[in-house]
């Protein structure tokens, strides 16, 4: 359940929701939003008379729900993605930040096609401890070069809890991979955030695990949270993952984060990354993350799925003349 509580609710009411509702709370100005658990059905007694307004849930997807809060809007540096803007934004990269040439070549090709996020890890999850781990701080380093040159927002994944604070202080969304849905260390740092946190489905994950995830950071404090479905695991062994495109429409109907759709993760191949944005783009997400690399087959990450930068200007027109077709600001 969700309560708005005044001001001046007693301090041992606060205590007493925290204790046995596991509530969380956040101090605004004119109130005390306060989070319990699902299993909290009715207001406790001695809570009634501070209560201004309550949301009751039968399930602890509360604060991202568009029964609590209509859509919400979350910046991109300056652009704003979700609530009713209409806006696609698109954000792209290599896999890997891997040197300058190669991130800038990369950086050049996202200005030419309009984009103004670029996405590339500096610390990769990977799944054999005999591949490329990204170049750390280095290429942390080398994405601040390109923001400075080009003007490009910094979208730049936390592997783990070493090297979140790093990744803080230099991107401007900090991307949650699949691997570290579940990494408290992460969650927790990044609700103590302002910053914009996108968060990718763990890919053995449901949508309300997924849901709940996103719930540690915004009942931290931070509600700049933007989910990235990217693909989950299912039977087939032909793609790499199964793009959940039902999973988004539910997120769409539900949530009230803005909703990113990863074709490249999900596919696991370069072939058919247009036709899968085009898709995402037809349900009017609020962003697509492509990976996009100057020499694919000799990326040193997830080299079959990212498509090169001729592929990048074929898809940003083909989006791009959907999203006309469907009154979508490509922004
Ligand atoms: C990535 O974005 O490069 C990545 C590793 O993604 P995911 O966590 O979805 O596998
Ligand atoms: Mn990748």
């Amino acid at each position: 359940m969700i309560l708005h509580l005044e001001n001046k609710t007693p301090s041992v009411c606060i205590r007493d929701l925290e204790k046995n509702h596991f509530a969380k709370f956040i101090f605004h100005q004119d109130y005390i939003q306060a989070v319990t658990s699902k299993n909290t059905v009715i207001i406790p007694d001695s809570i009634a008379p501070y209560v201004i307004d309550s949301w009751p849930f039968d399930s602890d997807f509360q604060l991202g729900n568009v029964e609590y809060k209509p859509r919400r809007t979350v910046k991109i540096g300056h652009k704003l993605l979700g609530g009713n803007t209409k806006n696609l934004h698109l954000i792209a990269g290599p896999c890997s930040v891997e040197s300058k040439e190669q991130i800038t070549t990369v950086a050049k090709a996202l200005i030419k096609n309009g984009i103004t996020s670029i996405r590339a890890g500096c610390f990769k999850p990977r799944t054999s401890p005999y591949s490329f781990m990204g170049l750390g701080e280095e290429g942390l380093l080398l994405l601040n070069d390109v923001r400075e040159e080009f003007g490009l927002n910094i979208v730049t994944e936390a592997r783990d809890a070493t090297n979140i604070d790093l990744v803080l202080k230099y991107a401007d969304v900090v991307q949650i991979g699949t691997k570290s849905m579940y990494d408290h260390g992460i969650l927790s740092a990044c609700g103590e955030s302002d910053k914009t946190i996108m968060l990718k489905r763990g890919f053995g994950s449901t949508l309300q695990e997924f849901l709940q995830a996103a719930e540690f950071i915004m009942s931290a404090g931070n509600e700049n949270v933007i989910l990235c479905e990217r693909g989950i695991r299912t039977f087939e062994s032909k793609t790499r993952f199964t793009l959940d495109l039902c999973g988004v429409a539910f997120l769409k109907h539900h949530c009230n984060l803005p909703v990113v759709v990863d074709p490249s993760h999900a596919l696991g191949h370069s072939y058919g990354i247009i036709d899968l944005s085009k898709a995402a783009t037809a349900m009017e997400v609020d962003g697509l993350l492509i990976e996009t690399h100057p020499s694919p087959k000799k990326a040193l990450s997830d080299a079959s799925q990212q498509i090169d930068l001729k592929e990048l200007e074929q898809l940003c027109s083909s989006v791009q003349s959907l999203a006309k077709s469907l009154s979508l600001n490509i922004i």
